[in-house]
């Protein structure tokens, strides 16, 4: 059976990069060795490494004020590397609380310094995202999420600070053309839109380091890995290798504007089905709704079992919502082709037709 895969993450990978990442365990590039048996400061792996950073900084055009760092630990790292290495004690930096993931990341933030929480959507169950909030000019840094995974909304339009931004953009990472030079750290799991799990994308601009006082682990410090070329220790290296076939068939599909257009084509399709279905309703600020995760219910909570078991009958993968939310979720990342939302759009049709 064809299966359609809208996994939250780790999630859809282009079937050409999962093919090369497969013949590169067996056989890197005509070596007669696997990618997983050479040395991380070899010139095969140097390579890899400087082509994912090259890649990033073209697909995010950002000059050499900014450094691409592949770390170690997941985004849920960065909730505490951030504040670390930005925050001191006695200072404060502004939070939005948006949802999950941006919840977490403030809990992080106050085991380092003060959290001024200045946008929260916890009020309506993090169903939209908060607009034209005050920022205090003395704040360190304003940190965001870019797109609410769980809860299914995205920031369209971020706000003007004279504060440093810094975002979480695990989840729409290279999704859409973003004014990434408006920001002065951004941080992503790659697992979502990128590559495998098992690496961090960091970008960070220069001049917001350096200024804290504590003392900084050395695995910690930004600084430090930016001194080391992302090699201050054996680096994730099929997970960067991956990252790197990912960046590189972005490039080659037509780069942020054409998966803008994807990834627009494809939400607009869902939600429009949802909408005009009066079996389902998607719950979020219509203005906030996520391209890459669409949150829905069904108005008959008891119809909501037998609608995910027919996701499942017919082959769709991961649609169930996340536990704290429930629903269903679809995730549309990069890799999703038009034709599986298109088949699943179907889906809901049926099902409304026979319970309508
Ligand atoms: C998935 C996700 C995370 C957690 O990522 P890990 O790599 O598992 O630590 C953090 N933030 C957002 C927005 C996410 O979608």
């Amino acid at each position: 059976m064809k299966l359609y895969n809208f996994n939250s993450g780790p999630s859809i990978l282009p079937q050409p990069v999962l093919e090369q990442a497969a013949a590169a365990i067996l056989n890197f590039n005509e070596t007669g060795l696997s990618l997983l048996e050479i040395g991380h400061r070899t010139a095969w792996f140097q390579e890899i490494l400087q082509e994912a950073k090259d890649s990033v900084k073209k697909l995010m055009q950002l000059d050499d004020s900014y450094e691409i760092l592949f770390l170690h630990g997941g985004a849920t790292t960065q909730f505490m590397q951030v504040p670390m290495n930005l925050l001191n004690e006695s200072d404060t930096a502004a939070y939005c609380d948006n949802g999950t993931w941006g919840n977490k990341a403030v809990k992080e933030a106050r085991l380092f310094g003060n959290v001024n929480v200045v946008a929260d959507s916890s009020d309506r169950q993090y169903q939209y995202i908060n607009k034209g909030f005050n920022i205090p000019s003395d704040s360190v840094y304003l940190h965001l999420t870019s797109n609410n995974t769980v809860e299914g909304t995205q920031w369209h339009q971020f706000p003007e600070a004279n504060t440093p931004l810094v975002a979480d953009m695990s989840s729409d990472i290279f999704s859409r053309p973003t004014p990434f030079n408006q920001f002065s750290l951004i941080y992503a799991g790659a697992q979502k839109n990128m590559g495998a799990a098992g690496v961090n994308l960091v970008v960070v601009k220069k001049d917001i380091l350096g200024k804290v006082t504590r003392k900084i682990p050395t695995i910690m410090n930004y600084q430090k890995h930016i001194e080391a070329g992302s090699l201050m220790n054996t680096p994730p290296v099929f997970a960067v290798y991956v990252s790197m076939l990912t960046l590189k068939w972005i490039i080659q599909e037509g780069g942020l504007e054409e998966m803008g257009k994807r990834n627009q084509a494809k939400s607009a399709l869902l939600y429009h089905t949802i909408d005009s279905l009066p079996l389902f309703h998607a719950p979020v600020a219509k203005e906030d709704r996520s391209e890459m995760n669409a949150v829905f219910f069904l108005n008959n909570p008891a119809l909501e079992a037998p609608f995910l078991d027919l996701c499942k009958k017919e082959g769709m993968i991961g649609v169930k919502g996340y536990r704290t939310v429930g629903g269903v979720r679809v995730s549309m990342y990069n890799a999703l082709p038009l034709e599986s939302v298109e088949v699943f759009c179907g889906l809901m049709h049926d099902f409304a037709q026979q319970h309508g």
